[in-house]
């Protein structure tokens, strides 16, 4: 990973205040668990996180120098099976936002219910500077510090923000030495040559496509035409923005962290991949009108599908939101603030845990298929998400019909009457 050209985030202190992560998604368990009238006991269970994790990072740089980063992993809770939940190597990350990230795959994997607990983790790094053999050291000391905790059968990491195959390849290779065999369950988003499941990198995009369309229809709204903007044109993002305009829609603007494009007329989404591809970001790409990431959000589009990082869409630019359905591909993109705002507006939102859900699904797939040693073709990966997806979206509004709630409310309430049941059923162990 050479360097090309490096931005900072914008925006360094969006945790501060109401936008901490971690009260946001709080700020929405207590709205949920307040409609199931959950016990008092089980509701101080699930508001704490299991296990912190919180380790130093020594890495030997090309430099000579040794650098020390920090890591984190948070098990957020394990109650419907083992820990899962991605690592992210970000500037930004900070331990609220693990914990935060970690509730939310312990919902998201209600939500689709597969058999996983939710977990997160996360090192404070920039990974947009470092060399690939820097990485791999980071990589490698960063799994051997949470070693005690991973495992098949007790916490499974993924791909997350500045993670990739090749990250996830690392993880099970070091796990493995550390175990004298190869386990290649230990993490799901590897390389297909080595355990990694068809369908897996395309399938948080894929989930995110799927329930647009599903989204489109219960609104009545064509799917061919419909004006799409995506802001954060990484895995997730510049996926969702392929197979959405593949399936008719126009991607009138994307994003990244360098800056934004539009056009009215739409996007050669594949052409703009091949941009990012060559150029490391879409900014400067030719064949569309440069604007500020702020200007992207208020574009006027019928979906507008954030894919980036936390508390974009916030109190302050809500209101000038155009969309008429936002499907976060991001984990929590919208701020608790904007809720409130969005639904006065109208906007139909397809939230996190449930529009992101497609990649911890074909996560379980290939975690399934590494323990059977048992490979599926990518057409039965993709048949089988596409009913989970779709099941799960209808699912969610028949909780938001019930309840006269939003979608966000409703998939929250389904998730924590699923994990609370089992808690139920398991007992407290004294
Ligand atoms: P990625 O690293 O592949 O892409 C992130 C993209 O966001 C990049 O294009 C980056 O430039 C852009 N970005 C960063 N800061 C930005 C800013 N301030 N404004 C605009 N764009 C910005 O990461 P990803 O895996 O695509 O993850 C994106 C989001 O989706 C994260 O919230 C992640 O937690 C969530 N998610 C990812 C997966 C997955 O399978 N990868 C699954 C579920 C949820």
């Amino acid at each position: 990973m050479t360097e090309t050209k490096h931005f900072m985030h914008p925006d360094k202190d969006r945790f501060l205040g109401d936008e901490n992560p971690f009260e946001a998604m709080m700020s929405r368990f207590d709205y949920a668990a307040g409609l199931l009238d959950l016990d008092a006991g089980l509701y101080k269970v699930l508001r704490n996180p299991e296990k912190q994790i919180i380790i130093a990072v020594p890495v030997l740089m090309d430099s000579g120098d040794i650098e020390v980063f920090t890591g984190y992993r948070v098990l957020y809770n394990t109650s419907r099976g083992p820990a899962k939940g991605g690592i992210r190597f970000d500037l930004g990350v900070t331990l609220e936002e693990v914990k935060a990230l970690a509730a939310w795959m312990t919902w998201k994997c209600a939500v689709v219910k597969i058999p996983f607990g939710g977990s997160k983790g996360g090192v404070i790094c920039d990974p947009l500077t470092m060399s690939a053999g820097e990485l791999e050291r980071l990589t490698r000391r960063y799994t051997a510090g949470i070693i005690e905790t991973l495992g098949p059968d007790s916490d499974v990491p993924a791909p997350d923000v500045n993670t990739n195959e090749q990250v996830m390849a690392w993880i099970m290779d070091t796990y493995s030495m550390h175990h004298r065999h190869t386990v290649t369950a230990v993490v799901t988003g590897k390389p297909v040559e080595m355990g990694g499941s068809a369908g897996r990198r395309e399938a948080t995009g894929r989930g995110c496509m799927i329930v647009t369309k599903r989204a489109l229809r219960h609104l009545g709204l064509p799917l061919e035409g419909a004006r799409i903007v995506v802001q954060g044109f990484g895995n997730v993002g510049s996926i969702a923005a392929e197979l959405l305009q593949n399936e008719g829609a126009t991607i009138v603007g994307a994003s990244d962290v360098s800056g934004a494009v539009h056009s009215a007329k739409g996007l050669d989404v594949k052409d703009l991949i091949a941009w990012r591809e060559e150029h490391r970001y879409v900014s400067g790409y030719p064949k569309a009108d440069t604007i500020t990431n702020e200007e992207l959000l208020a574009l006027e589009c019928d979906v507008l599908v954030p894919a980036a990082l936390e508390n974009v869409i916030t109190a302050r630019n809500a209101d000038g939101i155009k969309a008429k359905v936002i499907v976060e591909g991001a984990n929590g993109p919208t701020a608790a603030g904007a809720d409130e705002i969005l639904d006065r507006k109208g906007v139909f939102v397809v939230p996190d845990i449930l529009a992101n859900a497609g990649g911890v699904t074909v996560s379980y797939f290939e975690w399934v298929q590494d323990r059977g040693g048992y490979f599926w073709a990518e057409d039965v990966v993709n048949s089988r998400l596409t009913e989970i997806m779709e099941n799960s979206f209808d699912n969610v509004l028949a909780v938001a019909k019930k309840y006269n709630v939003n979608m966000r409310i409703a998939a929250y309430t389904l998730a924590i009457d699923r994990v609370a049941a089992v808690h139920r059923l398991r007992g407290l162990y004294a």
